[in-house]
């Protein structure tokens, strides 16, 4: 199977090409057709095994129907995963004017305020940093009511307890309708609970 034949449009297909990514590892071959469907999806794989642009791809093919203001909300325990997240939607999303930022601690909060003002496309933050910002502006509050992704990464990390308030604040800022794209290394009892709550419209995959 291809990319092609997974729901992807011609031009995600080609810049996959380019990269180098020409067959679909599991994840992506499972994931993919189910968040274009509109799932919602708890992904159990680890790092390596191609989850990034198991998620980045439909959501970048969607964003490519669609655009306006923030569409999607990544959320990453670490500074660092945060960047290299960053780098990967940027590459499979070039043929786009893909506004991707990155909003994290230990940098420049006023211009993170004014970057998300411009309403990116896609948000890749850290849970401290994006509540901060969310609580501390009502306008940058308001550019998130319409994401139409949540996505955790590492979801396993960022539902740890040193997170939750985060979450709760976070949770408050975003629309009940979007789409929840969960992925882990491993399967927890926090995700199992989420994973027993959810909607109906939910899938699961685990490698
Ligand atoms: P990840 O599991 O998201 O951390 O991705 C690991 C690496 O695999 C990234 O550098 C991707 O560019 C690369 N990659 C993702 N999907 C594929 C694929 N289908 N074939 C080959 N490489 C891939």
């Amino acid at each position: 199977v291809s990319f092609s034949g997974l729901g992807l449009a011609e031009w995600a297909v080609a810049t996959c090409r380019e990269l180098g990514i020409r067959r679909p590892t599991p994840v992506q071959l499972r994931c993919i057709p189910r968040i274009l469907a509109g799932d919602d999806v708890l992904g159990i794989a680890q790092t390596g095994s191609g989850k990034t642009a198991a998620f980045a791809l439909p959501i970048l093919h969607r964003l490519a129907e669609d655009p306006f203001g923030v569409f999607a909300l990544v959320l990453t325990p670490t500074r660092e995963l945060a960047s290299q997240l960053a780098e990967q939607f940027r590459a499979l999303g070039s043929p786009l004017n893909l506004r991707c930022m990155v909003a994290i601690g230990g940098f420049d909060s006023i211009g993170q305020a004014r970057g998300l003002a411009r309403r990116p496309h896609v948000v890749i933050a850290t849970p401290g940093r994006i509540r901060t910002l969310l609580e501390d502006d009502p306008d940058i509050a308001a550019v998130f009511s319409r994401t139409k992704f949540l996505v955790l990464d590492e979801a396993d990390r960022v539902l740890d307890v040193n997170f939750e308030e985060e979450l709760r604040v976070i949770f408050q800022y975003l629309p009940k309708n979007r789409q929840t794209l969960l992925f882990s290394a491993t399967m927890t009892d926090n995700l199992r609970s989420l994973l027993e709550i959810s909607a109906n419209k939910s899938y699961f995959f685990e490698e």
